[in-house]
């Protein structure tokens, strides 16, 4: 009930246009996008076809066998998961983490469900994909970081934010850029600054977007080299 009254009146002192549709946000728990905006946004429920091994959106019904995609079958984790697709609200959402180190209530419940619903409970590890020093020096946070902390306070599993590191400072990717450019500019994007660290570890890798998968395949390879025994990777959003 507080809480009802304290969103409703700081939705009052603060109205804010939701930065997809414009209306106005009325729950302050939803952060930048609007009700309506959320409800239009494709979120995983548990209940859908995935293909078991990177998580990629395959059917709305589910199956009673594992199924896969094979696009993802040389991709070195173990398994990926996401929130829900990369659209309306989670899109904006994840744009405006990149913006502010701050995950509105609703993302960040979003994401904690994401994390229950896959079978990562035996994670012992929590790292961020990492941004390069130049990067994380012009932004001033890493949104992965801030997930990784969210994931954190919830579960209570350890966070790691220095033992993998991004050595080449790679542009920023562009919608334009191909899927093999986006691959090339990763593949040695990313080294074990302490490998000590992650030997032995299931490591559950965090970052706000899984668009093809080349990021947290470039860092579950580095962190299979260092030791880890399994790698997952959660993201608040995928690419459809
Ligand atoms: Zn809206
Ligand atoms: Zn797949």
């Amino acid at each position: 009930m507080f809480n009802q009254v304290s969103n409703f009146l700081l939705a009052l002192a603060y109205p804010q246009a939701c930065h997809i549709c414009e209306r106005s946000v009325e729950d302050f728990s939803d952060g930048i996008a609007c009700r309506k905006c959320w409800k239009k946004t494709r979120i995983f429920c548990g209940k859908e076809t995935l293909c078991d091994k990177c998580g990629a959106f395959l059917s709305e019904s589910e199956k009673p066998v594992k199924t896969f995609c094979h696009r993802c079958d040389l991709d070195y984790y173990d398994a990926a998961r996401a929130a829900g697709i990369y659209e309306k609200a989670l899109a904006a959402s994840v744009i405006q983490l990149k913006n502010e180190p701050h995950a509105a209530k609703t993302l960040r419940n979003l994401f904690i469900s994401a994390f229950y619903n896959a079978d990562f409970h035996d994670a012992n590890l929590i790292i961020p994909v990492p941004l390069s020093k130049q990067r994380f020096l012009e932004r001033g946070h890493n949104q992965a970081g801030v997930l990784a902390d969210v994931l954190k306070k919830e579960t209570k599993i350890k966070t790691d934010h220095k033992s993998l590191a991004r050595k080449i400072h790679t542009p920023a990717h562009r919608a334009a850029m191909d899927e093999k450019a986006r691959e090339l500019s990763v593949k040695n994007a990313f080294e074990a600054a302490r490998p000590e660290f992650i030997k032995n570890q299931i490591v559950l890798l965090v970052d706000d977007v899984f668009t093809s998968g080349a990021t947290v395949s470039a860092c579950a390879k580095v962190l299979k080299k260092a030791g880890a025994s399994k790698v997952y990777v959660l993201t608040v959003a995928r690419a459809n």
